[in-house]
Protein backbone atom coordinates (compact mmCIF):
# COMPACT_ATOMS: atom_id res chain seq x y z
CA UNK A 1 0.00 0.00 0.00
CA UNK A 2 0.97 3.42 -0.24
CA UNK A 3 0.58 5.92 2.53
CA UNK A 4 -2.09 7.65 0.23
CA UNK A 5 -4.44 4.79 0.83
CA UNK A 6 -5.12 6.57 4.61
CA UNK A 7 -7.33 9.20 2.69
CA UNK A 8 -9.50 6.76 2.30
CA UNK A 9 -9.30 3.57 4.70
CA UNK A 10 -10.57 3.36 8.01
CA UNK A 11 -10.74 1.08 10.95
CA UNK A 12 -13.38 -1.86 10.50
CA UNK A 13 -14.47 -2.55 13.99
CA UNK A 14 -14.91 1.44 14.92
CA UNK A 15 -14.44 3.59 11.44
CA UNK A 16 -11.59 5.49 13.37
CA UNK A 17 -8.27 6.96 11.80
CA UNK A 18 -5.90 4.89 10.68
CA UNK A 19 -2.25 5.27 11.13
CA UNK A 20 0.92 3.42 9.98
CA UNK A 21 3.24 2.38 12.60
CA UNK A 22 6.82 3.55 12.78
CA UNK A 23 8.20 0.23 11.50
CA UNK A 24 6.49 -0.01 8.27
CA UNK A 25 9.56 0.92 5.49
CA UNK A 26 8.69 2.05 2.42
CA UNK A 27 9.67 0.27 -0.75
CA UNK A 28 11.22 2.09 -3.72
CA UNK A 29 8.30 2.43 -5.69
CA UNK A 30 6.80 4.43 -2.41
CA UNK A 31 4.82 1.02 -1.36
CA UNK A 32 4.62 -0.15 1.94
CA UNK A 33 4.93 -4.09 1.58
CA UNK A 34 5.21 -5.08 5.13
CA UNK A 35 4.34 -3.11 8.34
CA UNK A 36 1.27 -2.63 10.37
CA UNK A 37 -1.54 -0.04 10.80
CA UNK A 38 -2.88 1.06 14.42
CA UNK A 39 -6.31 2.40 14.72
CA UNK A 40 -6.22 5.78 16.68
CA UNK A 41 -9.97 5.06 18.00
CA UNK A 42 -9.74 1.49 19.22
CA UNK A 43 -6.47 0.55 19.21
CA UNK A 44 -6.95 -1.97 16.99
CA UNK A 45 -3.98 -3.43 15.24
CA UNK A 46 -3.78 -4.95 11.20
CA UNK A 47 -1.41 -6.39 9.37
CA UNK A 48 0.45 -5.32 6.26
CA UNK A 49 1.02 -8.29 4.20
CA UNK A 50 2.34 -8.44 0.58
CA UNK A 51 1.44 -4.69 0.06
CA UNK A 52 -1.97 -5.04 1.40
CA UNK A 53 -3.58 -3.89 4.43
CA UNK A 54 -5.71 -6.05 6.28
CA UNK A 55 -8.69 -4.64 7.22
CA UNK A 56 -10.73 -7.62 8.44
CA UNK A 57 -13.11 -7.00 11.58
CA UNK A 58 -13.12 -9.00 14.75
CA UNK A 59 -16.11 -10.93 13.78
CA UNK A 60 -16.39 -12.01 10.12
CA UNK A 61 -18.34 -14.82 9.08
CA UNK A 62 -16.81 -17.94 7.83
CA UNK A 63 -18.73 -18.27 4.85
CA UNK A 64 -17.85 -15.38 3.78
CA UNK A 65 -14.09 -16.18 4.14
CA UNK A 66 -14.57 -19.72 2.31
CA UNK A 67 -16.44 -18.19 -1.09
CA UNK A 68 -13.28 -15.75 -1.31
CA UNK A 69 -10.82 -19.23 -0.44
CA UNK A 70 -12.68 -21.20 -3.36
CA UNK A 71 -12.03 -18.04 -6.00
CA UNK A 72 -8.13 -18.15 -4.45
CA UNK A 73 -7.98 -20.84 -6.98
CA UNK A 74 -9.45 -19.12 -10.06
CA UNK A 75 -7.39 -16.00 -9.26
CA UNK A 76 -4.35 -17.88 -8.94
CA UNK A 77 -4.40 -19.86 -11.97
CA UNK A 78 -5.74 -17.72 -14.15
CA UNK A 79 -4.08 -14.55 -13.47
CA UNK A 80 -3.39 -13.12 -16.22
CA UNK A 81 -4.76 -9.54 -17.38
CA UNK A 82 -5.83 -9.94 -21.05
CA UNK A 83 -6.33 -6.96 -23.55
CA UNK A 84 -10.34 -8.45 -24.22
CA UNK A 85 -11.01 -7.49 -20.02
CA UNK A 86 -11.62 -3.87 -21.33
CA UNK A 87 -14.07 -4.36 -24.24
CA UNK A 88 -15.95 -6.61 -21.31
CA UNK A 89 -15.66 -3.97 -18.36
CA UNK A 90 -16.98 -1.17 -20.32
CA UNK A 91 -19.92 -3.27 -21.93
CA UNK A 92 -20.57 -4.28 -18.32
CA UNK A 93 -20.77 -1.06 -16.76
CA UNK A 94 -22.63 0.71 -19.67
CA UNK A 95 -23.64 3.70 -19.77
CA UNK A 96 -20.68 4.07 -17.92
CA UNK A 97 -17.80 4.89 -20.30
CA UNK A 98 -14.27 5.63 -19.27
CA UNK A 99 -15.05 8.97 -19.37
CA UNK A 100 -16.97 8.28 -16.00
CA UNK A 101 -14.40 7.10 -14.61
CA UNK A 102 -11.89 9.91 -15.18
CA UNK A 103 -10.39 12.66 -12.31
CA UNK A 104 -13.24 10.33 -10.17
CA UNK A 105 -12.78 8.72 -6.41
CA UNK A 106 -13.50 5.68 -7.16
CA UNK A 107 -15.01 2.26 -4.78
CA UNK A 108 -14.32 -1.60 -6.52
CA UNK A 109 -16.41 -3.84 -4.12
CA UNK A 110 -14.79 -7.41 -5.09
CA UNK A 111 -11.39 -6.81 -7.29
CA UNK A 112 -10.33 -10.76 -7.80
CA UNK A 113 -7.63 -10.41 -9.47
CA UNK A 114 -7.00 -6.73 -10.52
CA UNK A 115 -8.56 -6.70 -13.85
CA UNK A 116 -10.77 -3.71 -13.20
CA UNK A 117 -9.01 -2.09 -11.12
CA UNK A 118 -6.38 -1.97 -13.85
CA UNK A 119 -8.51 -0.54 -15.98
CA UNK A 120 -9.89 2.59 -14.12
CA UNK A 121 -6.96 3.44 -13.24
CA UNK A 122 -5.44 3.83 -16.68
CA UNK A 123 -7.94 5.43 -17.35
CA UNK A 124 -7.40 8.28 -15.48
CA UNK A 125 -9.38 7.93 -12.16
CA UNK A 126 -8.16 10.09 -9.05
CA UNK A 127 -7.54 7.28 -7.07
CA UNK A 128 -9.33 3.58 -6.82
CA UNK A 129 -9.56 1.57 -3.78
CA UNK A 130 -10.35 -1.83 -4.63
CA UNK A 131 -11.41 -4.45 -2.13
CA UNK A 132 -11.33 -8.09 -1.59
CA UNK A 133 -11.98 -10.49 0.79
CA UNK A 134 -9.58 -13.18 -0.35
CA UNK A 135 -5.65 -14.23 -0.91
CA UNK A 136 -6.93 -12.81 -4.71
CA UNK A 137 -5.94 -8.96 -3.15
CA UNK A 138 -2.45 -9.59 -3.27
CA UNK A 139 -2.68 -10.77 -7.07
CA UNK A 140 -4.58 -7.62 -7.75
CA UNK A 141 -2.06 -5.71 -5.63
CA UNK A 142 1.15 -7.13 -8.20
CA UNK A 143 -1.42 -6.29 -11.19
CA UNK A 144 -1.87 -2.64 -10.09
CA UNK A 145 1.30 -1.38 -8.11
CA UNK A 146 2.59 0.20 -10.82
CA UNK A 147 -0.48 2.76 -11.05
CA UNK A 148 -0.20 5.76 -7.98
CA UNK A 149 -3.26 5.83 -8.38
CA UNK A 150 -4.76 2.56 -7.41
CA UNK A 151 -4.90 1.16 -4.15
CA UNK A 152 -5.86 -3.02 -3.35
CA UNK A 153 -7.06 -3.79 0.60
CA UNK A 154 -8.40 -6.82 2.41
CA UNK A 155 -11.80 -6.37 3.61
CA UNK A 156 -15.39 -7.09 3.92
CA UNK A 157 -18.04 -5.44 1.72
CA UNK A 158 -20.73 -6.16 4.09
CA UNK A 159 -18.69 -3.62 6.11
CA UNK A 160 -16.57 -2.13 3.76
CA UNK A 161 -12.94 -0.20 5.87
CA UNK A 162 -13.58 2.84 3.88
CA UNK A 163 -15.12 6.59 3.96
CA UNK A 164 -18.30 7.77 2.58
CA UNK A 165 -17.06 9.85 0.15
CA UNK A 166 -16.26 8.14 -3.01
CA UNK A 167 -17.77 9.74 -6.65
CA UNK A 168 -18.33 6.21 -8.17
CA UNK A 169 -18.58 2.89 -6.26
CA UNK A 170 -18.74 -0.52 -8.38
CA UNK A 171 -18.81 -4.23 -8.28
CA UNK A 172 -18.93 -6.56 -10.88
CA UNK A 173 -19.97 -9.87 -10.42
CA UNK A 174 -19.86 -10.35 -7.13
CA UNK A 175 -22.82 -9.37 -4.90
CA UNK A 176 -24.17 -12.39 -6.16
CA UNK A 177 -21.69 -14.11 -4.32
CA UNK A 178 -22.49 -12.60 -0.92
CA UNK A 179 -24.79 -14.47 1.45
CA UNK A 180 -26.87 -10.92 1.20
CA UNK A 181 -26.77 -9.82 -1.79
CA UNK A 182 -29.02 -7.05 -0.77
CA UNK A 183 -27.06 -5.92 1.65
CA UNK A 184 -23.94 -6.17 -0.10
CA UNK A 185 -25.57 -3.58 -2.52
CA UNK A 186 -26.46 -1.04 0.42
CA UNK A 187 -23.38 -1.19 1.63
CA UNK A 188 -21.46 -0.57 -1.56
CA UNK A 189 -23.95 2.33 -2.21
CA UNK A 190 -23.24 3.54 1.51
CA UNK A 191 -19.85 4.38 0.83
CA UNK A 192 -20.71 6.91 -1.94
CA UNK A 193 -20.81 10.95 -1.46
CA UNK A 194 -24.09 12.27 -1.87
CA UNK A 195 -24.73 12.60 -5.73
CA UNK A 196 -21.79 10.25 -6.60
CA UNK A 197 -23.22 7.00 -8.34
CA UNK A 198 -22.87 3.58 -7.78
CA UNK A 199 -22.94 0.79 -10.85
CA UNK A 200 -23.01 -3.08 -10.76
CA UNK A 201 -23.77 -6.15 -12.64
CA UNK A 202 -25.21 -9.42 -11.32
CA UNK A 203 -26.19 -12.55 -12.52
CA UNK A 204 -29.75 -12.59 -13.08
CA UNK A 205 -32.49 -14.97 -13.27
CA UNK A 206 -33.92 -14.89 -16.02
CA UNK A 207 -32.08 -16.45 -18.83
CA UNK A 208 -30.09 -19.09 -16.61
CA UNK A 209 -33.06 -21.38 -16.12
CA UNK A 210 -30.81 -24.10 -17.63
CA UNK A 211 -27.98 -23.50 -14.84
CA UNK A 212 -30.58 -22.90 -12.14
CA UNK A 213 -32.38 -26.08 -13.22
CA UNK A 214 -29.45 -28.29 -14.15
CA UNK A 215 -26.02 -26.59 -12.71
CA UNK A 216 -26.92 -25.08 -9.43
CA UNK A 217 -27.82 -28.14 -7.99
CA UNK A 218 -24.74 -30.37 -9.01
CA UNK A 219 -22.67 -27.08 -7.96
CA UNK A 220 -24.35 -26.99 -4.42
CA UNK A 221 -24.36 -30.79 -3.95
CA UNK A 222 -21.21 -31.90 -5.31
CA UNK A 223 -18.68 -29.30 -6.71
CA UNK A 224 -18.41 -27.04 -4.39
CA UNK A 225 -17.10 -29.26 -1.86
CA UNK A 226 -14.56 -30.80 -3.89
CA UNK A 227 -10.62 -30.11 -3.44
CA UNK A 228 -10.64 -26.47 -6.04
CA UNK A 229 -7.18 -27.64 -7.68
CA UNK A 230 -9.49 -30.81 -8.30
CA UNK A 231 -12.36 -29.12 -9.85
CA UNK A 232 -9.93 -27.22 -12.12
CA UNK A 233 -9.35 -30.51 -13.92
CA UNK A 234 -12.35 -31.54 -13.33
CA UNK A 235 -14.05 -28.74 -15.04
CA UNK A 236 -12.13 -29.28 -18.19
CA UNK A 237 -14.30 -31.38 -20.11
CA UNK A 238 -17.44 -30.00 -19.64
CA UNK A 239 -15.42 -26.92 -20.58
CA UNK A 240 -14.04 -28.36 -23.78
CA UNK A 241 -17.96 -29.56 -24.28
CA UNK A 242 -19.00 -25.58 -24.20
CA UNK A 243 -16.40 -24.85 -25.94
CA UNK A 244 -17.18 -27.38 -29.13
CA UNK A 245 -21.14 -26.18 -28.45
CA UNK A 246 -19.95 -22.72 -28.85
CA UNK A 247 -17.43 -23.36 -32.31
CA UNK A 248 -20.30 -25.06 -33.98
CA UNK A 249 -23.06 -22.96 -33.37
CA UNK A 250 -22.47 -19.41 -32.45
CA UNK A 251 -20.64 -18.52 -35.39
CA UNK A 252 -22.82 -16.79 -37.41
CA UNK A 253 -24.45 -14.82 -33.83
CA UNK A 254 -21.16 -13.80 -33.23
CA UNK A 255 -20.47 -12.31 -36.77
CA UNK A 256 -23.92 -10.81 -36.02
CA UNK A 257 -25.98 -12.85 -38.33
CA UNK A 258 -27.17 -15.68 -36.44
CA UNK A 259 -30.88 -16.75 -35.47
CA UNK A 260 -31.71 -15.06 -32.06
CA UNK A 261 -33.30 -18.19 -31.12
CA UNK A 262 -30.51 -20.33 -29.53
CA UNK A 263 -29.72 -20.05 -25.83
CA UNK A 264 -27.45 -17.51 -24.47
CA UNK A 265 -27.46 -16.19 -27.61
CA UNK A 266 -25.44 -13.28 -26.77
CA UNK A 267 -23.54 -14.12 -24.34
CA UNK A 268 -22.20 -17.62 -26.18
CA UNK A 269 -21.68 -15.22 -29.21
CA UNK A 270 -19.40 -12.75 -26.98
CA UNK A 271 -17.26 -15.87 -26.32
CA UNK A 272 -16.75 -16.99 -29.82
CA UNK A 273 -13.67 -15.54 -29.87
CA UNK A 274 -12.44 -15.99 -26.63
CA UNK A 275 -9.54 -18.79 -26.03
CA UNK A 276 -10.04 -22.21 -24.58
CA UNK A 277 -8.92 -21.37 -21.21
CA UNK A 278 -10.85 -18.50 -20.63
CA UNK A 279 -14.15 -20.93 -21.37
CA UNK A 280 -12.43 -23.26 -19.00
CA UNK A 281 -11.89 -20.73 -16.01
CA UNK A 282 -16.08 -19.58 -16.79
CA UNK A 283 -17.24 -22.97 -16.05
CA UNK A 284 -15.17 -23.27 -13.13
CA UNK A 285 -16.16 -20.28 -11.86
CA UNK A 286 -19.69 -21.38 -11.99
CA UNK A 287 -19.07 -24.84 -10.16
CA UNK A 288 -16.82 -23.86 -7.69
CA UNK A 289 -18.33 -21.52 -5.45
CA UNK A 290 -20.56 -22.39 -2.32
CA UNK A 291 -22.69 -18.99 -2.84
CA UNK A 292 -24.27 -17.76 -6.40
CA UNK A 293 -27.96 -16.34 -6.43
CA UNK A 294 -29.56 -15.87 -9.58
CA UNK A 295 -31.13 -12.84 -9.16
CA UNK A 296 -35.04 -12.09 -10.50
CA UNK A 297 -35.53 -8.10 -11.76
CA UNK A 298 -38.27 -7.99 -9.06
CA UNK A 299 -35.59 -8.94 -6.46
CA UNK A 300 -32.75 -6.39 -7.91
CA UNK A 301 -34.68 -3.34 -8.89
CA UNK A 302 -36.25 -2.91 -4.83
CA UNK A 303 -32.34 -2.28 -4.20
CA UNK A 304 -32.32 0.99 -6.33
CA UNK A 305 -35.86 1.98 -5.09
CA UNK A 306 -34.99 4.11 -2.21
CA UNK A 307 -32.25 6.70 -1.72
CA UNK A 308 -31.76 7.19 -5.37
CA UNK A 309 -31.99 9.17 -8.26
CA UNK A 310 -31.39 8.34 -12.37
CA UNK A 311 -31.87 4.79 -11.44
CA UNK A 312 -31.42 2.29 -14.40
CA UNK A 313 -31.65 -1.43 -14.49
CA UNK A 314 -30.98 -3.27 -17.67
CA UNK A 315 -30.55 -6.55 -18.69
CA UNK A 316 -27.62 -6.99 -19.88
CA UNK A 317 -27.69 -9.92 -22.82
CA UNK A 318 -30.34 -11.63 -21.17
CA UNK A 319 -28.77 -13.33 -18.85
CA UNK A 320 -27.78 -11.28 -16.05
CA UNK A 321 -28.63 -7.53 -14.66
CA UNK A 322 -26.51 -4.29 -14.47
CA UNK A 323 -27.45 -1.54 -12.24
CA UNK A 324 -27.06 2.64 -12.23
CA UNK A 325 -27.78 4.83 -9.84
CA UNK A 326 -27.16 8.65 -8.50
CA UNK A 327 -26.78 8.34 -4.62
CA UNK A 328 -29.55 10.89 -3.25
CA UNK A 329 -30.07 10.46 0.40
CA UNK A 330 -31.66 14.35 0.84
CA UNK A 331 -35.63 14.45 1.89
CA UNK A 332 -35.72 17.15 -0.91
CA UNK A 333 -34.87 15.11 -3.62
CA UNK A 334 -36.23 11.93 -2.82
CA UNK A 335 -40.07 14.61 -2.74
CA UNK A 336 -38.68 15.30 -6.88
ZN1 LIG B 1 -11.04 1.19 15.55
Amino acid sequence: MRPEALNFIVCPNCAGELTLSSDSPRADDGHILSGSLACRACASQFAIRNGVPILLPANLASVKLKTASRFAEEWTRWSDLRDYYEREFFDWVAPLTARDFADQVVFEGGCGKGRHTAIVASHGARAIISLDLGESAFVAFAHTRQFPNAHVIIGDLLNPPVRAAFDLAFSIGVLHHLPDPAAGFASLASRVREGGRVAFWVYGHEGNEWITRYVDPVRKAVTSKLPAPFLRIAAIPPAAALWAVIKLFYRPRANGKGPSKLPYGDYFAALYRYPFDEIHANVFDQLVTPVAYYLREDEVRPWLASGFRDALLRSHRGYSWTGLATVSRSKAAVAD
